[in-house]
């Protein structure tokens, strides 16, 4: 009987979110050992139900590893790297001999001294499995793919999808290949090449939009057996870091010099579009003036540089700034946003409902772009911060701010809340009594996502370029470590 060990550790790195990444935070999201990995998943259409699924249907000895993720945050420590896949490698050398290696990784994960944590990982796994083992890896589409992670790995296949579609169907298609190469119908090469460019997310997905004609031929290319898999790798946009860029890695059958030709080809198309990937955003004051000279109707507008679900704390100020700036707290109609501040919400818990208070808030955690802001406003409602979902897709989930406090200066709400839980549901601000039908404008934490769930209660939706650890501008982005010239910052 075959023995193939399965095993998976995915982060996703953004390298200007202030708080760093440790055990207790891939505990918080899920950490699996051994059997763990047959159950823990219970319904989950990811990567690895996808790998066992396979493996079972075709009768083979699966040997569990580990299994850990966490979202979007700041950069591993070292020790908490080390004893991650110190695990995993302990793990597989007491598993020994199987046939083969099957991994799900992110491939944008860094560690506080090493940029690319994949490629240090399957280094580590290789030395241990030998040159000739078949080790298949699958990534997310946002990984920063290296030579590395490709000297190291037998075959790499990455998710086709952004929105993120396919996951579990990337599980299946890496674990075939491995049942493929090692029934001998394949020998995968693999090659990998990267264009100095880096994309943003509000713009780069492949079902619509400028980059769907590159994975429309990607897939061409797979159906006519010319590759077995081609994957575009857009890259993370927030890691500075070195060789930071849009790559492309493709597998073929027996020979590595066609496997280049296609990523070279395929990779040459989308360099070729980058100038019809700039996303389109509107600069914060603009926004703000749009909603509030708007005699009617409700404008929502995405923060897009402080979305939570990329990383960032959500404690950035610099929308409160801009609309003080503007005079909203004497405007006609209200506006409604939020930051993410747990002393700030204690403290207005404190003075209590009703009460005038004068306090900071924000930059408590994301230090390195802000500073507090002092605010005088009135304690207008205290809440638990908790709410079910109603929107497209999470109807019914509970979403969870903590300790929530509703400060009004002038006609602005100031929701300020105590946990950076996703911004991706009306019921956020309808929960604390906020109706959004009668205000002018809403901010909204996220850069593309919430278009679903606010889209149909929204006159109009705009993205702003505002400041923050997930800024779509990338010419903004605070970059110092990148490989310059790199396109947009560089015109290349
Ligand atoms: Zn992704």
């Amino acid at each position: 009987m075959m023995r193939i060990a399965i095993g998976s550790l995915m982060q996703e790195t953004n390298t200007f979110a202030p708080v760093k990444t440790t055990l207790e935070t891939f505990r918080s999201y899920y950490l699996l050992y051994g059997d763990e990995l047959f159950t823990g998943y219970k319904d989950a259409r990811v990567e690895v139900p996808g790998f066992i699924d396979v493996l079972h249907e075709a009768n083979v000895e699966i040997v569990p590893l580990i299994a850990g993720f966490a979202a979007s945050s700041g950069v591993l420590t070292r020790s908490t790297f080390d004893e991650l896949v110190n695990d995993l490698t302990t793990r597989l050398q007491a598993a020994l001999p199987v046939d083969g290696v099957l991994l799900a990784l992110h491939g944008a994960m860094s560690v506080e001294d090493e940029p690319d944590a994949e490629g240090e990982m399957l280094e580590k796994v290789r030395a241990i499995v030998g040159l000739e083992m078949p080790i298949g890896v699958s990534l997310d589409l946002h990984a920063h793919v290296t030579p590395r992670m490709v000297e190291n790995a037998t075959f790499i296949v990455g998710y086709q999808n952004y929105p993120h579609t396919d996951i579990y169907e990337t599980g299946v298609r890496t674990a075939r290949l491995m049942l493929d190469t090692l029934q001998g119908r394949y020998q995968p090469k693999t090659a990998i090449t990267k264009r100095p460019m880096v994309l943003s997310a509000v713009n780069a997905r492949t079902l619509e939009g400028p980059l769907k004609a590159v994975a429309d031929t990607t897939r061409e290319m797979e159906r006519s057996g010319r590759i077995l898999h081609g994957s575009l790798f857009p890259v993370q946009p927030w890691m500075d870091i070195p060789d930071l860029g849009f790559g492309v890695i493709v597998v073929a059958d027996k020979s590595l010099a066609d496997a280049q030709a296609s990523a070279e080809e395929l990779a040459d198309m989308a360099w070729a579009i980058r100038a019809d990937c700039e996303p389109d955003l509107v600069a914060l004051g603009e926004a703000i003036r749009i909603a509030h000279e708007a005699p009617e109707g409700l404008t929502v507008v995405g923060d897009a540089g402080d979305a939570p679900s990329g990383g960032a704390a959500a404690d950035n100020v610099g929308v409160l700034k801009a609309l003080l700036e503007y005079g909203a707290d004497r405007a006609k109609r209200p506006t409604y946003l939020t930051i993410c501040d747990s002393e700030a919400a204690q403290e207005a818990a404190k003075a209590g409902v009703g009460k005038e208070i004068t306090f900071k808030v924000g930059h408590k955690l994301s230090t390195m772009d802000g500073e507090p802001l002092t605010i005088t406003g009135r304690v207008r409602l205290l809440a638990e911060g908790t709410y079910l979902m109603t929107g497209a897709g999470s109807t019914g989930l509970t979403m969870n701010n903590g300790l929530t406090a509703v400060i009004a200066i002038g006609n602005i709400s100031l929701c300020v809340r105590s946990l950076p839980a996703f911004e991706w549901d009306p019921a956020m601000y309808a929960s604390l009594g906020l109706d959004l039908r009668g205000a002018a404008l809403a901010f909204v934490k996220s850069p593309s996502h919430f278009r679903a769930t606010f889209g149909p209660i929204a006159d109009r939706i705009l993205i702003a370029d505002t400041p923050g650890p997930t800024c779509a501008n990338m010419r903004k982005v605070k970059f110092t470590r990148v490989t310059r010239p790199l396109y947009p910052l560089d015109e290349i």
